[in-house]
Protein backbone atom coordinates (compact mmCIF):
# COMPACT_ATOMS: atom_id res chain seq x y z
CA UNK A 1 0.00 0.00 0.00
CA UNK A 2 1.62 3.51 -0.97
CA UNK A 3 2.22 5.81 2.29
CA UNK A 4 1.25 9.14 2.55
CA UNK A 5 3.15 11.69 1.02
CA UNK A 6 5.69 13.41 2.90
CA UNK A 7 5.09 17.15 3.56
CA UNK A 8 8.50 17.90 5.42
CA UNK A 9 8.69 21.69 4.72
CA UNK A 10 11.02 24.81 5.63
CA UNK A 11 8.65 26.98 8.21
CA UNK A 12 8.50 30.38 6.27
CA UNK A 13 8.81 31.77 9.50
CA UNK A 14 12.87 31.11 8.58
CA UNK A 15 12.28 33.75 5.34
CA UNK A 16 14.52 36.72 5.86
CA UNK A 17 16.18 35.08 8.55
CA UNK A 18 19.80 35.08 7.50
CA UNK A 19 23.20 34.09 9.14
CA UNK A 20 25.75 34.36 6.21
CA UNK A 21 28.68 33.81 8.78
CA UNK A 22 28.15 29.77 8.75
CA UNK A 23 26.75 30.10 5.36
CA UNK A 24 27.41 29.66 1.46
CA UNK A 25 30.97 30.96 1.89
CA UNK A 26 31.61 28.93 4.71
CA UNK A 27 30.12 25.73 3.60
CA UNK A 28 33.01 26.13 0.71
CA UNK A 29 35.72 26.14 2.98
CA UNK A 30 34.11 23.40 4.49
CA UNK A 31 34.09 21.45 1.35
CA UNK A 32 37.81 22.94 0.67
CA UNK A 33 38.60 21.15 4.37
CA UNK A 34 36.69 18.19 3.41
CA UNK A 35 39.06 17.41 0.32
CA UNK A 36 42.35 17.75 2.68
CA UNK A 37 43.18 21.27 1.70
CA UNK A 38 44.12 23.72 4.72
CA UNK A 39 42.07 26.79 5.15
CA UNK A 40 43.07 30.08 6.85
CA UNK A 41 39.96 30.88 8.75
CA UNK A 42 39.92 34.64 9.90
CA UNK A 43 36.04 34.70 9.87
CA UNK A 44 34.87 33.84 12.70
CA UNK A 45 36.23 35.03 16.48
CA UNK A 46 36.86 31.38 17.52
CA UNK A 47 40.29 31.57 19.37
CA UNK A 48 40.76 27.87 20.39
CA UNK A 49 42.42 26.86 17.19
CA UNK A 50 44.72 29.23 17.69
CA UNK A 51 46.57 28.23 20.57
CA UNK A 52 44.46 30.23 22.95
CA UNK A 53 44.50 27.64 25.82
CA UNK A 54 41.34 27.19 27.55
CA UNK A 55 42.62 28.61 31.40
CA UNK A 56 43.98 26.07 33.61
CA UNK A 57 41.77 27.35 36.48
CA UNK A 58 38.27 26.93 34.51
CA UNK A 59 39.16 23.67 32.99
CA UNK A 60 40.20 22.45 36.66
CA UNK A 61 36.88 23.82 37.90
CA UNK A 62 34.79 21.92 34.97
CA UNK A 63 36.89 18.64 35.49
CA UNK A 64 36.13 18.43 39.30
CA UNK A 65 32.69 19.79 39.02
CA UNK A 66 31.86 16.95 36.43
CA UNK A 67 30.90 14.33 39.07
CA UNK A 68 27.92 16.37 40.53
CA UNK A 69 26.95 18.78 37.88
CA UNK A 70 24.60 16.10 35.87
CA UNK A 71 21.37 16.79 37.25
CA UNK A 72 19.46 19.88 36.29
CA UNK A 73 19.92 23.16 38.02
CA UNK A 74 17.51 25.95 38.56
CA UNK A 75 16.18 27.30 34.88
CA UNK A 76 17.42 30.80 35.77
CA UNK A 77 21.09 28.81 36.60
CA UNK A 78 22.79 28.21 40.22
CA UNK A 79 22.32 30.38 42.66
CA UNK A 80 26.41 30.35 43.29
CA UNK A 81 26.96 31.26 39.37
CA UNK A 82 24.66 34.14 39.94
CA UNK A 83 26.14 35.45 42.75
CA UNK A 84 29.81 34.88 41.32
CA UNK A 85 28.46 37.11 38.14
CA UNK A 86 26.40 39.37 40.63
CA UNK A 87 29.85 40.01 42.41
CA UNK A 88 31.70 40.96 39.08
CA UNK A 89 29.41 43.82 37.88
CA UNK A 90 29.67 45.20 41.54
CA UNK A 91 33.01 46.03 40.79
CA UNK A 92 31.92 47.84 37.92
CA UNK A 93 31.59 51.53 39.45
CA UNK A 94 27.20 53.06 38.43
CA UNK A 95 26.46 49.18 38.02
CA UNK A 96 22.59 48.84 39.69
CA UNK A 97 23.26 46.28 42.57
CA UNK A 98 22.22 42.84 41.03
CA UNK A 99 20.46 40.25 42.93
CA UNK A 100 20.69 36.66 41.61
CA UNK A 101 16.74 37.01 40.09
CA UNK A 102 18.10 39.47 37.71
CA UNK A 103 20.19 36.97 36.11
CA UNK A 104 19.76 34.45 33.98
CA UNK A 105 22.72 32.13 32.82
CA UNK A 106 22.22 30.78 29.32
CA UNK A 107 24.28 28.25 26.75
CA UNK A 108 26.16 31.47 25.01
CA UNK A 109 24.73 34.88 24.43
CA UNK A 110 23.38 33.56 21.29
CA UNK A 111 20.75 31.64 23.22
CA UNK A 112 19.74 34.09 25.37
CA UNK A 113 19.33 36.44 22.89
CA UNK A 114 16.88 34.33 20.79
CA UNK A 115 15.42 34.00 24.65
CA UNK A 116 14.91 37.94 24.72
CA UNK A 117 13.72 38.44 21.61
CA UNK A 118 11.13 36.02 21.54
CA UNK A 119 9.95 37.35 25.41
CA UNK A 120 9.68 41.12 24.42
CA UNK A 121 8.36 41.58 20.85
CA UNK A 122 4.73 41.36 19.32
CA UNK A 123 4.43 40.88 15.48
CA UNK A 124 5.71 43.59 13.81
CA UNK A 125 7.69 45.78 16.43
CA UNK A 126 10.44 46.96 15.35
CA UNK A 127 13.77 46.42 17.08
CA UNK A 128 16.63 49.20 16.44
CA UNK A 129 19.83 47.31 15.39
CA UNK A 130 23.09 48.69 14.26
CA UNK A 131 24.59 48.63 10.35
CA UNK A 132 27.27 47.14 10.52
CA UNK A 133 25.60 44.61 12.87
CA UNK A 134 26.79 41.10 14.60
CA UNK A 135 23.75 39.31 12.11
CA UNK A 136 22.44 37.05 15.24
CA UNK A 137 20.47 40.42 16.69
CA UNK A 138 18.58 40.63 13.00
CA UNK A 139 18.27 36.81 12.40
CA UNK A 140 16.57 36.23 16.03
CA UNK A 141 14.37 39.67 15.58
CA UNK A 142 12.92 38.07 12.47
CA UNK A 143 12.71 34.88 13.62
CA UNK A 144 10.71 36.90 17.00
CA UNK A 145 8.42 37.93 14.80
CA UNK A 146 9.67 41.51 14.47
CA UNK A 147 10.77 43.74 12.25
CA UNK A 148 15.09 45.16 12.30
CA UNK A 149 15.60 48.67 11.47
CA UNK A 150 19.10 49.59 10.88
CA UNK A 151 20.67 52.30 12.15
CA UNK A 152 24.10 53.61 10.72
CA UNK A 153 27.29 53.53 12.25
CA UNK A 154 29.80 56.11 10.84
CA UNK A 155 32.85 55.18 9.90
CA UNK A 156 34.93 58.84 9.54
CA UNK A 157 33.73 59.22 13.41
CA UNK A 158 35.35 55.60 14.03
CA UNK A 159 32.02 53.84 13.49
CA UNK A 160 29.98 55.68 16.24
CA UNK A 161 26.33 55.29 16.11
CA UNK A 162 24.87 58.09 13.96
CA UNK A 163 22.24 59.37 16.90
CA UNK A 164 20.22 61.57 14.84
CA UNK A 165 19.52 58.90 12.47
CA UNK A 166 18.81 56.69 15.76
CA UNK A 167 16.32 58.92 17.01
CA UNK A 168 14.75 59.51 13.59
CA UNK A 169 14.05 55.98 13.03
CA UNK A 170 12.05 55.86 16.30
CA UNK A 171 8.45 55.29 15.53
CA UNK A 172 5.22 54.00 17.61
CA UNK A 173 6.37 50.58 16.99
CA UNK A 174 9.81 50.50 18.34
CA UNK A 175 10.13 48.28 21.17
CA UNK A 176 14.52 48.65 21.72
CA UNK A 177 17.49 50.00 20.82
CA UNK A 178 20.26 47.25 20.82
CA UNK A 179 24.10 48.23 21.29
CA UNK A 180 27.10 46.09 20.59
CA UNK A 181 30.16 47.05 22.79
CA UNK A 182 32.43 46.76 22.64
CA UNK A 183 31.53 46.39 18.33
CA UNK A 184 31.59 43.63 16.55
CA UNK A 185 32.43 43.71 13.25
CA UNK A 186 33.52 47.10 13.86
CA UNK A 187 35.75 47.30 16.73
CA UNK A 188 34.50 50.50 18.45
CA UNK A 189 34.24 50.93 22.09
CA UNK A 190 31.49 53.47 22.96
CA UNK A 191 32.48 56.28 24.95
CA UNK A 192 30.60 57.44 28.33
CA UNK A 193 28.82 60.63 26.15
CA UNK A 194 27.60 58.34 23.30
CA UNK A 195 25.72 55.75 25.89
CA UNK A 196 24.45 58.86 27.84
CA UNK A 197 22.94 60.42 24.37
CA UNK A 198 21.43 56.86 23.69
CA UNK A 199 20.52 56.22 27.24
CA UNK A 200 18.62 59.52 27.11
CA UNK A 201 16.75 58.37 23.23
CA UNK A 202 15.32 54.97 25.46
CA UNK A 203 13.87 57.45 28.63
CA UNK A 204 12.81 59.83 26.21
CA UNK A 205 10.65 57.55 23.99
CA UNK A 206 10.28 54.41 26.81
CA UNK A 207 12.66 52.18 24.83
CA UNK A 208 14.32 48.99 26.49
CA UNK A 209 18.11 48.90 25.85
CA UNK A 210 19.25 45.68 24.57
CA UNK A 211 23.41 45.84 25.37
CA UNK A 212 25.39 43.45 24.06
CA UNK A 213 29.04 43.56 25.80
CA UNK A 214 30.22 39.80 24.99
CA UNK A 215 34.03 41.78 23.83
CA UNK A 216 33.99 43.77 27.44
CA UNK A 217 37.05 43.00 28.61
CA UNK A 218 38.44 42.34 25.18
CA UNK A 219 39.91 46.21 25.29
CA UNK A 220 43.17 47.42 24.27
CA UNK A 221 44.90 49.95 25.79
CA UNK A 222 43.82 54.02 25.67
CA UNK A 223 40.21 52.34 25.14
CA UNK A 224 38.06 51.74 28.32
CA UNK A 225 34.33 49.42 28.22
CA UNK A 226 31.27 50.97 30.37
CA UNK A 227 28.39 48.83 30.14
CA UNK A 228 25.26 50.65 29.25
CA UNK A 229 23.94 49.65 32.65
CA UNK A 230 26.69 51.99 34.34
CA UNK A 231 26.02 55.12 32.69
CA UNK A 232 22.18 54.72 32.29
CA UNK A 233 21.13 52.53 35.92
CA UNK A 234 17.42 53.78 35.99
CA UNK A 235 17.01 52.75 32.60
CA UNK A 236 15.63 49.36 31.66
CA UNK A 237 18.62 47.35 30.14
CA UNK A 238 19.08 43.74 29.49
CA UNK A 239 23.02 43.31 29.10
CA UNK A 240 24.68 40.10 27.53
CA UNK A 241 28.65 38.64 28.32
CA UNK A 242 29.93 35.81 28.86
CA UNK A 243 33.05 33.04 28.73
CA UNK A 244 33.28 32.69 24.76
CA UNK A 245 35.78 35.47 23.92
CA UNK A 246 36.77 36.69 26.85
CA UNK A 247 38.17 33.64 28.95
CA UNK A 248 38.46 31.62 25.26
CA UNK A 249 36.12 29.14 25.79
CA UNK A 250 33.17 29.74 23.25
CA UNK A 251 33.23 25.79 22.67
CA UNK A 252 32.22 25.48 27.01
CA UNK A 253 28.31 27.42 26.16
CA UNK A 254 28.89 29.58 28.75
CA UNK A 255 27.36 33.21 28.96
CA UNK A 256 24.76 35.31 31.29
CA UNK A 257 22.50 38.11 30.52
CA UNK A 258 21.51 40.96 33.44
CA UNK A 259 18.80 42.85 33.73
CA UNK A 260 18.70 46.49 35.29
CA UNK A 261 16.06 49.36 35.51
CA UNK A 262 13.28 47.02 35.67
CA UNK A 263 10.42 46.03 38.18
CA UNK A 264 10.48 42.79 39.43
CA UNK A 265 7.14 41.95 38.56
CA UNK A 266 8.15 43.47 34.99
CA UNK A 267 5.77 41.03 32.36
CA UNK A 268 8.82 40.92 29.88
CA UNK A 269 11.04 39.07 33.40
CA UNK A 270 7.90 36.70 33.67
CA UNK A 271 7.95 35.83 29.77
CA UNK A 272 12.09 35.52 30.22
CA UNK A 273 11.83 33.25 33.05
CA UNK A 274 8.72 31.38 31.08
CA UNK A 275 10.85 30.60 28.13
CA UNK A 276 14.16 29.84 30.37
CA UNK A 277 12.10 27.43 32.17
CA UNK A 278 11.25 25.60 28.93
CA UNK A 279 14.93 24.67 28.10
CA UNK A 280 15.31 23.12 31.80
CA UNK A 281 18.47 25.05 32.66
CA UNK A 282 21.79 26.26 31.15
CA UNK A 283 24.56 23.30 30.58
CA UNK A 284 25.34 22.63 34.13
CA UNK A 285 28.99 21.88 34.15
CA UNK A 286 29.42 25.58 32.23
CA UNK A 287 27.67 27.26 34.86
CA UNK A 288 30.81 25.75 37.36
CA UNK A 289 32.98 27.48 34.27
CA UNK A 290 31.33 30.56 34.68
CA UNK A 291 32.04 30.57 38.92
CA UNK A 292 35.94 29.77 38.29
CA UNK A 293 36.39 32.41 35.74
CA UNK A 294 34.90 35.31 37.02
CA UNK A 295 36.48 34.64 40.36
CA UNK A 296 39.93 33.01 39.21
CA UNK A 297 40.74 33.91 36.07
CA UNK A 298 42.22 36.98 34.86
CA UNK A 299 44.72 35.58 32.03
CA UNK A 300 42.69 37.78 29.36
CA UNK A 301 44.92 41.27 30.88
CA UNK A 302 47.99 39.75 29.70
CA UNK A 303 46.57 39.38 26.35
CA UNK A 304 45.30 43.11 25.64
CA UNK A 305 48.08 44.61 27.59
CA UNK A 306 50.51 46.97 25.58
CA UNK A 307 52.53 43.72 24.29
CA UNK A 308 49.75 41.45 24.83
CA UNK A 309 49.30 38.74 21.88
CA UNK A 310 45.97 40.18 21.08
CA UNK A 311 47.12 43.68 21.07
CA UNK A 312 50.09 42.46 18.48
CA UNK A 313 48.21 40.78 16.31
CA UNK A 314 45.79 43.44 15.77
CA UNK A 315 48.90 46.23 15.23
CA UNK A 316 50.30 43.71 12.68
CA UNK A 317 47.06 43.03 11.25
CA UNK A 318 46.76 47.17 10.94
CA UNK A 319 49.88 47.26 9.44
CA UNK A 320 49.90 44.61 6.67
CA UNK A 321 46.37 46.67 5.90
CA UNK A 322 47.85 49.74 5.64
CA UNK A 323 50.39 48.72 3.26
CA UNK A 324 47.64 47.85 0.81
CA UNK A 325 46.52 50.35 -1.53
CA UNK A 326 43.18 51.40 -1.77
CA UNK A 327 42.54 50.50 1.97
CA UNK A 328 41.50 52.19 4.66
CA UNK A 329 41.21 50.25 8.64
CA UNK A 330 40.25 51.54 11.82
CA UNK A 331 42.30 50.37 14.39
CA UNK A 332 40.06 48.07 16.87
CA UNK A 333 39.88 49.95 20.26
CA UNK A 334 38.21 46.09 21.44
CA UNK A 335 37.08 42.41 20.45
CA UNK A 336 38.63 40.84 17.74
CA UNK A 337 38.26 41.68 14.40
CA UNK A 338 39.32 44.81 11.82
CA UNK A 339 36.71 46.03 9.30
CA UNK A 340 38.69 47.64 6.48
CA UNK A 341 37.09 49.65 3.43
CA UNK A 342 37.99 48.71 0.04
CA UNK A 343 37.92 51.78 -1.90
CA UNK A 344 35.61 51.34 -4.45
CA UNK A 345 37.29 53.36 -7.29
CA UNK A 346 40.35 51.56 -6.95
CA UNK A 347 38.74 48.00 -6.51
CA UNK A 348 35.21 48.13 -8.04
CA UNK A 349 33.59 45.08 -5.88
CA UNK A 350 29.90 44.82 -6.95
CA UNK A 351 29.44 41.75 -4.94
CA UNK A 352 31.89 41.15 -1.71
CA UNK A 353 30.77 38.02 -1.26
CA UNK A 354 32.09 36.58 -4.67
CA UNK A 355 35.12 38.57 -3.91
CA UNK A 356 35.45 36.22 -0.57
CA UNK A 357 34.82 33.09 -2.40
CA UNK A 358 37.09 34.47 -5.02
CA UNK A 359 39.77 34.68 -2.47
CA UNK A 360 39.12 31.43 -0.61
CA UNK A 361 39.25 29.74 -4.21
CA UNK A 362 42.68 31.63 -5.07
CA UNK A 363 44.48 31.76 -1.65
CA UNK A 364 42.77 29.29 0.49
CA UNK A 365 42.17 32.41 3.16
CA UNK A 366 38.69 33.01 4.61
CA UNK A 367 37.39 36.15 5.55
CA UNK A 368 33.84 37.59 5.78
CA UNK A 369 31.91 40.02 3.62
CA UNK A 370 30.52 43.09 5.08
CA UNK A 371 27.37 42.68 3.84
CA UNK A 372 27.04 39.53 6.05
CA UNK A 373 26.99 42.22 8.64
CA UNK A 374 23.74 43.89 7.36
CA UNK A 375 26.05 46.68 5.48
CA UNK A 376 24.40 48.45 2.72
CA UNK A 377 27.81 48.90 0.29
CA UNK A 378 29.99 45.74 -1.07
CA UNK A 379 33.12 47.67 -0.07
CA UNK A 380 33.93 45.74 3.45
CA UNK A 381 35.62 42.84 4.48
CA UNK A 382 36.11 41.75 7.77
CA UNK A 383 39.00 39.93 9.54
CA UNK A 384 39.40 38.28 12.75
CA UNK A 385 42.97 38.69 13.94
CA UNK A 386 43.34 35.32 15.66
CA UNK A 387 46.74 33.71 14.24
CA UNK A 388 49.79 34.69 15.05
CA UNK A 389 51.20 37.75 13.41
CA UNK A 390 53.94 36.00 10.95
CA UNK A 391 51.10 34.12 10.03
CA UNK A 392 48.71 37.47 9.71
CA UNK A 393 51.11 39.56 8.31
CA UNK A 394 51.97 36.58 5.04
CA UNK A 395 48.01 36.28 4.92
CA UNK A 396 47.20 39.71 4.37
CA UNK A 397 50.14 40.40 1.74
CA UNK A 398 48.29 38.03 -0.33
CA UNK A 399 45.08 39.45 0.19
CA UNK A 400 47.06 42.73 -1.28
CA UNK A 401 48.25 40.72 -3.98
CA UNK A 402 45.19 38.87 -5.01
CA UNK A 403 43.47 42.58 -4.78
CA UNK A 404 45.52 44.24 -7.07
CA UNK A 405 44.99 41.50 -9.91
CA UNK A 406 41.62 40.56 -9.22
CA UNK A 407 38.64 41.76 -11.65
CA UNK A 408 35.68 40.65 -10.55
CA UNK A 409 33.88 37.71 -13.23
N1 LIG B 1 27.38 38.71 20.32
C1 LIG B 1 28.43 39.07 19.59
C2 LIG B 1 28.64 40.51 19.31
C3 LIG B 1 29.32 38.10 19.09
O1 LIG B 1 30.36 38.48 18.36
C4 LIG B 1 29.08 36.73 19.39
C5 LIG B 1 29.97 35.67 18.85
O2 LIG B 1 30.81 35.91 18.00
C6 LIG B 1 27.97 36.41 20.15
C7 LIG B 1 27.14 37.41 20.62
C8 LIG B 1 27.62 34.97 20.49
O3 LIG B 1 28.36 34.53 21.56
P1 LIG B 1 28.16 33.15 22.31
O4 LIG B 1 29.36 32.30 21.98
O5 LIG B 1 28.13 33.49 23.78
O6 LIG B 1 26.88 32.55 21.84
Amino acid sequence: MAGAEYRIGRSSRLEGVLYDLRGPVAARAAELERSGESILRLDIGNPAPFGFEAPAAIVEALRSALPHAHGYSESAGLPETREAIAAHYAHRRGFPALSIDDITVGNGVSELVGLTLQALLEPGDEVLIPSPDYPLWTASTVLSGGQPVHYPCVESEGWMPDLAAMESLIGPHTAAIVLINPNNPTGAVYGREVLEQIAELARRHGLLLLSDEIYDRVVYPGFEHLSTAQVAPDVPCVTFAGLSKTHRVAGYRAAWMTVTGFHADDQFLSGVRLLASMRMCASVPAQHAITAALTQDDSLDALVASDGRLTRQRDAALDALDAIPGIRTQAAGGGLYLFPRLDPELHRIDDDERLVLDLLDAERILLVHGRAFHLRTPDHVRIAFLPQTDVLADALRRFGSFLSGYSPP
